[in-house]
């Protein structure tokens, strides 16, 4: 199908009586959010990627862009501060708002949340050691498989928390596996798949319904072009 930008820009637009403001996370989920956005007919008026500022006008005169941390998305998003949000699953499932909704699986910066330990490693058969970032996610986890764990929060560099005697275990993102690998670590369980997604509160999803649905329609189709590439 051959897609006229024109149209994408007047149908959002149209849609536009309040200004309408999307919270995207830096960092890698950003160099792959940019592009959908794009084709959704949603463009940055300068380079996000070569400025420091935090807040970019767009091309649509109501739309506007800002830029934070992933684990600041939802709670932007959740207080109204943003009407929608691109944040990883990670985040989201850590994050745990009720107050919530994902209309949109962004297929994107896709990886896995998992367990991990030294390279062969006797765990013990007791009470675990689960150092990690995750900790609501890792909670509920072990709580569901009935194991009785200590949670020891880290910042990063979670690989580094068994290999010091601090954790048994370790709940991280695992893309290529290679970051376990390097530091003698293997994967063991899979917690979640993670991907992307486009997040809004559900008081928005209600009051600004007319603005923001047009937004998910444009790039539901963005996703499933690049799905279909
Ligand atoms: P890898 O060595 O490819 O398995 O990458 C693992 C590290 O990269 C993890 O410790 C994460 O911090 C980071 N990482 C990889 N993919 C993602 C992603 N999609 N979202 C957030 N962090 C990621």
């Amino acid at each position: 199908m051959i897609r006229n930008p024109l149209k994408d820009k007047e149908r959002i637009s149209q849609a536009m009586t309040q200004p309408l403001t999307i919270a995207l996370s830096k960092g890698r989920i950003l160099d792959d959010t940019l592009p959908l956005l794009a084709e959704a007919g949603i463009h940055p008026a300068e380079d996000i990627k070569k400025s420091r500022k935090l807040i970019f006008d767009t091309n649509h005169e109501h739309i506007k862009l800002v830029v934070i941390r992933a684990t600041d998305v939802p709670t932007y998003v959740e207080y109204g501060a943003a009407d929608l949000g691109v944040a990883g699953k990670d985040v989201l499932m850590e994050y745990s708002s009720s107050n919530l909704c994902e209309p949109l699986d962004l297929n994107i910066a896709t990886c896995r949340l998992m367990t991990a330990a030294l390279k062969n490693a006797e765990l013990p058969v007791g009470r675990l050691k689960v150092a990690t970032k995750f900790v609501n996610v890792a909670k509920r986890y072990f709580a569901e498989q009935g194991r009785q764990v200590d949670i020891i929060k880290l910042y990063g560099g979670m690989e580094l928390a068994p290999i010091m005697g601090l954790a048994d275990l370790i709940v991280d993102i695992v893309d290529t596996g290679s970051t376990l690998k390097a530091n003698g670590l293997e994967a063991l369980d899979l917690i979640a798949p993670i991907s992307s997604r486009l997040v809004a509160s559900r008081a928005s999803m209600k009051v600004k319904h007319s603005q923001i649905q047009p937004i998910i329609d444009q790039m539901a189709a963005a996703v499933e072009r690049q799905r279909n590439a």
